[in-house]
């Protein structure tokens, strides 16, 4: 079964890590270079991306993950973990992996709806809708030709997608209890020989 490292220098890792080994995997907390080492997929949690950016130079693993994120390492972004992984970043975004070519927006839903719940369709999980909750969360606004768009909100605004071994979701998949997603990307994603 999969060993899928779990970045843990701040937000929602725990949540990530009970999904996993739900599912039977092993799923290691990620803080030091060291930590890297014999595993076969890594997951960004959601949090706050510019702490987890600042986080991740001053524990020397940014030039590491970017190594692996851009050279076809399966890597699995929500949220925060999301911004990491994109190329192109609003102007309050801090650039992080710049693996996946996708152009992401922080904080994309007003004040108002800062945070909501909403049932999406999402073809390859299959028919049922899966339950998407999102917090504070960016929105993707601009896809390269190799980008495969996963969801869209009812406007058409795309919130999760995948690049070869790279998916990003802007929701939280890992705080409902549908694993779906988590199965997704270590059935398609990570073991995609
Ligand atoms: N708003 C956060 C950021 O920009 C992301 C929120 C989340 O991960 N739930 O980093």
């Amino acid at each position: 079964m999969a060993t899928i490292g779990v970045l843990a220098l701040q937000g929602d890792f725990r949540e990530h890590r009970e999904v996993i080994e739900r599912l039977g995997g092993t799923a290691p907390e990620v803080r030091h270079l060291q930590d890297l080492a014999g595993l076969d997929g890594l997951i960004i949690p959601g949090g706050e991306s510019t702490a987890i950016v600042r986080l991740m130079a001053s524990s020397h693993l940014l030039e590491p993950l970017r190594e692996l994120a851009g050279g076809g390492f399966p890597v699995w972004g929500t949220c925060a973990g999301m911004i990491l992984l994109a190329k192109r970043l609003d102007a309050t975004g801090i650039p992080a992996l710049e693996a996946m070519d996708i152009g992401v927006r922080r904080n994309a839903f007003g004040r108002q709806v800062d945070s909501f719940e909403v049932d999406l369709r999402v073809p390859v999980l299959g028919d049922p809708p899966f339950h998407a909750v999102f917090i504070r969360a960016p929105v993707i606004e601009a896809v390269g030709p190799e980008v495969e768009v996963l969801a869209r909100l009812a406007d058409g605004t795309p919130v999760a997608a995948r690049q070869g071994r790279l998916l990003a979701t802007a929701f939280h998949p890992e705080l409902t209890p549908d694993s779906r997603f988590h199965r997704f990307f270590l059935d398609h994603v990570v073991r995609r020989a």
